[in-house]
């Protein structure tokens, strides 16, 4: 174990054998500096950072190895201060896409997403009485917003994704046009669109005004924009996993206050936002913030001073660390003296369970993922293989997931694997019979 302390290890580089990937220079704490990518909300270019985020990534992986999160200093929004440029996220999102293997690889998460966007679709539905309504999902991932709405009657609909595979995936709905296309890569000449479904897509998109001025070239004169996004002022009461939203693709951190600023600046009027919550794991509810607003070329750029979300960060990083802690105690306690484990679940804790806790210096012999999409990647020199490679052994397999972990264990005992699981949430050793 180091034996610096977290804060220290915050500013301290990873170490030389880690560092494949490049490394963004860290910033001293809670210091004002000038910012590498400016506001995503009223462009300034000062913020005060508040915590430095570090990754260890799969080696095919063309994002930085971390960034600093910084809230500015005049409008008081949020973002990931990264260097890496809009167009790598664009082939991140066209290559990587963990929707591209189908919902078959989400199996456990089907039936709740087909509740979630049930209850999107009805929203909009009531908003746009005309079932003829033009509408685009951009982002539209495998395409189940757009069943939804299919659902509802509603007969004119376009789904847009980076992702070729999910695009044809949507495109195989009945009544879905489908296109491979991004916020900055709109299908040209289409008749131009009176809805425009943005389901958390603003929160990864770096240039986000500038992807919706340009959007703005593809809609009706008075076309309705429904948003959702993460709600940031509300991370610190849902915190489940450990700096789970300070993660490689949320890059954009927005509250009620920052995602209004937004439209009014890029020319969009807001006229009904709210918070909800959304249920990204069972019995693990996901805050969000929505908000429906009307293209409107009058409308003022006003921006109000977001005076909470900075405390609110605050607290979530606190509880985030003592979460971080904890399990760092527990992997310490059962990965120590060389013993060897299989590591289950390549995602974003892993990235950060392999900076932030004793992992970083476990002898991992494997790591595994179910979505194909990671399989045959390479993370710290090893290659990660699909669950059905394991064989029964002594290897501890650490279920690297805290939203998933129930899924992971009821997958390891159905292969009838014999190994001890170690669960980051309890730190016991479950044995096959227990
Ligand atoms: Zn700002």
């Amino acid at each position: 174990m180091p034996t610096v302390s977290r804060c220290a290890r915050a500013s301290t580089i990873v170490a030389s054998n880690e560092s494949r990937v490049t490394v963004q220079q860290v910033a001293p704490l809670h210091k004002s500096i000038a910012t590498s990518r400016p506001c995503p909300v009223c462009d300034h270019r000062k913020g005060e950072v508040l915590h430095a985020q570090k990754f260890v990534l799969p080696e095919d992986q063309k994002l930085t190895a971390g960034y600093n999160v910084v809230v500015c200093e005049v409008c008081g929004a949020a973002f990931a201060d990264t260097t890496v440029r809009q167009r790598h996220y664009d082939e991140l999102y066209a290559q990587q896409s963990r929707y591209a293997a189908g919902p078959a690889a989400h199996a456990s998460d089907n039936d709740r997403d087909i509740a979630r966007f049930r209850d999107m679709a009805a929203a909009v539905g009531r908003r746009v009485p005309d079932r003829s309504a033009r509408i685009v999902d951009v982002g539209c991932a495998n395409g189940q917003m757009l069943a939804a709405l299919a659902q509802l009657g509603f007969s004119s609909l376009s789904g847009i994704d980076p992702s070729p595979a999910c695009a044809q995936q949507a495109a195989a709905i009945p009544g879905v046009a489908a296109y491979a296309g991004s916020l900055t890569k709109m299908p040209e000449d289409v008749e131009p669109y009176d809805v425009v479904i943005l389901s958390h897509v603003l929160e990864h998109v770096r240039d986000v005004k500038a992807s919706l001025t340009y959007l703005k070239r593809f809609v009706t004169a008075s076309a309705l924009i429904y948003v959702e996004v993460p709600d940031a002022s509300r991370y610190v009461d849902f915190a489940w996993s450990p700096f789970q939203d300070f993660n490689t693709e949320h890059i954009n951190h927005f509250s009620l206050v920052s995602l209004g600023n937004l439209m009014r600046q890029c020319g969009v009027r807001p006229v009904q936002a709210a918070a909800k919550e959304i249920l990204s794991a069972p019995g693990m509810p996901y805050p969000a913030i929505y908000c429906f607003a009307e293209v409107d070329a009058k409308v003022p750029a006003t921006l109000e001073k977001d005076a909470d979300l900075k405390e609110r960060l605050l607290a979530y990083i606190r509880v985030s660390r003592e979460l971080m802690d904890g399990i760092d105690a527990r992997l310490t306690e059962n990965v120590r003296n060389g013993a060897s484990v299989i590591v289950w679940g390549t995602g974003e804790l892993t990235a950060k369970l392999l900076v932030d806790t004793a992992l970083r210096h476990a002898n991992i012999v494997r790591f595994v993922d179910s979505n194909p999409i990671n399989q045959g990647r390479v993370l710290r020199g090893i290659p990660i293989v699909a669950p059905s490679d394991l064989h029964s052994g002594d290897e501890i397999i650490v279920v690297a997931s805290i939203l998933h972990h129930e899924a992971i264990v009821r997958a390891v005992r159905a292969l009838g694997l014999r190994n001890p699981v170690l669960r980051l949430t309890t730190g016991a050793l479950e044995s096959p019979s227990s």
